[in-house]
């Protein structure tokens, strides 16, 4: 959906210096086709199961991303009182509402109850006692699903590993029975489910499938003790393209969980973030300056690392193109923003043929990008537009400075 007509990068068929000229830089552009392209892929590999896809929002909370993906039928995998308050205001249904998270406050849980999602993934012992308290005092059943870390290696950057014994999710795999032994005999919740997330970007499907396989010898484990699970969810993680990877292919991976699940009667939940909205949307940044030296060249750029924190938090690898063909010789930069932090770089050693004043567009920024954005050196959150074939729509309008200290007080 981002590719070159004319020499030109365009979102779906508008050219990205026109979104430029109307809405300033630095800007998120997203193409609705992507997005929904994405969902239908999970969806229509869901077909005919019993099946349901929760997006994982903390990926990009956009409302108008929440509400497109929820008129097409997606649930959510919330992970804060933040989140639902959002999944709400974008119309979703609560009763495909999963919550996840290893902090869940009392206030938190009560406005879920109140909701009425569909259930808590919960990850600890001391949640389930505080969970059961809360939905006791409501005169509510807490559906509850246990989140089990099978302590299986995903394989990918530590920071976004969450699947080992070591990480601080979910509940150790041989604590679990017990667990839902306790959870069974309590009035005030209701078990529902078990799920697991293992870790983020993941490019192999092989650490997903043997995270199922301990899941489901846990599942009939404990349905021969008369504890029957309605759903398994396993999470997302599934990787996209940045570079030159291969990630898993949707279809194949859902197709390998249905064979594995088998005639067993559950539900499945799918969470995926990143591989819904990643490579739906890219930053849009102008060069400032160009600034050539002996040891490396610089194009600082008008995005920096408060817009797009995942290459200094976990070097994640973005593709750099420029938006147009300015005709001179090309030369390697590093791609730096006007933050006072040396991690502030977008890109390093990127070959570009740029004059001052360009667009470049940073790839694959439609996932832990604007969602994860700060306003560190008191820089206002950029833009984001909305593309649908020859439309283009303000999705959030860029912050103005005074909104940044509207809420803080002088001392008097
Ligand atoms: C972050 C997260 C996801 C989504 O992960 P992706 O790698 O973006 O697909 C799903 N489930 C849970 C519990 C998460 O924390």
């Amino acid at each position: 959906m981002f590719e070159f007509r004319n020499g030109s990068l365009h979102a779906e068929s508008i050219p990205l210096d026109a979104i430029a000229r109307e809405f300033g830089t630095p800007c998120y552009v997203y193409s609705r086709a992507a997005l929904t392209s994405a969902l239908a892929q999970y969806q229509s590999a869901c077909a005919g199961q019993d099946a349901l896809v929760c997006y994982a929002m903390k990926a990009n909370s956009n409302l108008a991303i929440l509400d497109l993906f929820a008129r097409m039928g997606a649930g959510f995998d919330i992970v804060s009182g933040g989140e639902l308050a959002r999944a709400m205001a974008a119309g979703a249904d609560p009763r495909r509402i999963v919550f996840s998270g290893v902090g869940k406050s009392a206030a938190e849980m009560c406005y879920a109850l109140e909701c009425g999602i569909l259930c808590f993934n919960v990850e600890s012992a001391a949640e389930l006692t505080r969970l059961a308290a809360v939905s006791g005092a409501m005169d509510r059943r807490a559906a509850v699903s246990f989140r089990v870390n099978p302590d299986v290696d995903a394989r990918t950057h530590p920071y976004i590993s969450t699947g080992l014994k070591e990480n601080k999710f979910g509940i150790e795999f041989d604590a679990a029975p017990g667990l839902y032994r306790a959870a069974s005999r309590m009035p005030q919740v209701e078990v529902v489910g078990m799920d697991c997330h293992i870790g983020s970007n993941l490019i192999e499907p092989a650490p997903l499938l043997e995270a199922l396989d301990k899941m489901l010898e846990l599942v009939d484990s404990l349905a021969g003790e008369g504890i029957r699970l309605r759903h398994l969810d396993l999470g997302g993680g599934l990787g996209i393209r940045y570079r030159d990877e291969t990630p898993p292919d949707v279809a194949a991976y859902l197709r390998e969980v249905f064979a594995r699940v088998g005639a067993r009667e559950l539900k499945l939940l799918f969470e995926p973030g990143r591989s819904l909205v990643g490579n739906a949307g890219v930053l849009l940044t102008r060069i400032e300056y160009l600034k050539p030296g002996a040891a490396r060249n610089f194009a600082v750029v008008d995005a920096a690392m408060n817009d797009l924190i995942c290459p200094a938090l976990y070097e994640a690898w973005h593709d750099i193109v420029a938006v147009g063909n300015s005709g001179v010789a090309r030369a390697v930069y590093d791609v730096v923003g006007p933050v006072c932090e040396s991690g502030d770089f977008l890109g390093k050693e990127r070959e570009l043929a740029v004059r001052e004043g360009d667009l470049l567009a940073v790839m694959s920024a439609g996932a832990y990008a604007m969602c994860m954005s700060s306003n560190y050196n008191s820089r206002p959150r950029a833009a984001e537009v909305m593309v649908d074939g020859e439309k283009m729509q303000l999705i959030r309008q860029r912050e103005r400075p005074e909104a940044l200290f509207a809420l803080e007080h002088l001392l008097r």
